[in-house]
């Protein structure tokens, strides 16, 4: 089991973070944009939002509704620094590094994948003998 795996059946049993789901039109979005698209978006974010030292508006720079990537913050409680705190154990005060970001952006990419029905293509046939 990864960490990702593990730290997405913590998250699959709190009710508050569970109820977070993509709806008819956060599913119609991302499958327009595409997932390269949607994975910018959600950097984009993330650098801006969350990885600052002190984060404009921290606790509340992250909307209930909206784009996909949100939902998934919510889902992910990757939402504020307090809750990066509390639930990946990475400290505040100081600003995300590289790695981290990129941490978060596969967590949310990874519940977006599972929310889309995405699914890692199967193992390669065995050719035949
Ligand atoms: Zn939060």
């Amino acid at each position: 089991m990864t960490d990702q795996d593990q730290i997405l059946g913590r998250l699959a049993r709190s009710a508050f973070r569970s109820r977070f789901r993509l709806g008819r039109k956060q599913r119609r979005y991302a499958d327009a944009r595409g997932r390269e698209t949607v994975a910018a978006h959600a950097r984009d974010f993330i650098a801006a939002r969350l990885a600052p030292v002190e984060p404009p508006n921290d606790g509340r720079q992250t909307p209930m509704r909206g784009h996909p990537v949100f939902i998934a913050q919510h889902a992910t409680a990757c939402c504020c620094r307090s809750c990066l705190q509390k639930w990946h154990g990475i400290p505040r005060g100081r600003a995300l590094d590289a790695a981290q970001q990129a941490q978060i952006v596969d967590l949310l990419m990874a519940w977006i994948d599972r929310e889309m029905g995405f699914r890692p293509p199967p193992p390669p046939a065995r050719p035949a003998e």
